[in-house]
């Protein structure tokens, strides 16, 4: 499958193919901050699942740790993916890519929620131990 999206005015397009890694929730102040959010809705692919149709001259990218290069238009601002190269993955926000339906099937960085979200999937804490965190889950 193949899937398209784009920025907020549309200079900036996007497609991923396949299905992604992962998908769910982050919680963190990070995502929150970036996204002017309470959580962002995340799907991670491989790099080499996501690319740009059009505009990519017009991506901008932001780079506060080594861990996360947030890319966005520089038109208009909008949010486009997040490359966390250290695990060699791609966020593409769900919302980019409306024709991909999110099948969230986890939650992250909880313990930084101020938006409790009572779905029943797992909290976790912090991260998967795969990625570096502590595995553990708290409840909702
Ligand atoms: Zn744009
Ligand atoms: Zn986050």
């Amino acid at each position: 499958m193949n899937y398209e999206g784009s920025c907020f005015c549309g200079a900036v397009g996007i497609a991923v193919s396949g299905e992604p890694v992962a998908e769910g929730y982050c919680h963190c102040a990070s995502c929150r901050s970036w996204s002017a959010a309470p959580l962002n809705a995340f799907t991670l692919w491989k790099p080499d699942a996501v690319r740009f149709t059009r505009g990519e001259r017009n991506v901008g990218v932001f780079r506060k740790t080594d861990r996360s290069h947030r890319k966005f238009c520089r038109t208009c601002g909008g949010h486009l993916l997040t490359d966390h190269p250290l695990w060699g993955l791609v966020d593409v926000y769900a919302a980019t890519i409306p024709a991909h339906r999110h099948r969230p099937a986890l939650h992250v960085n909880y313990a930084e929620s101020v938006l409790r979200i009572r779905d029943g999937l797992p909290k976790m804490k912090d991260l998967p131990k795969e990625m570096g965190g502590s595995g553990e889950t708290v409840p909702e």
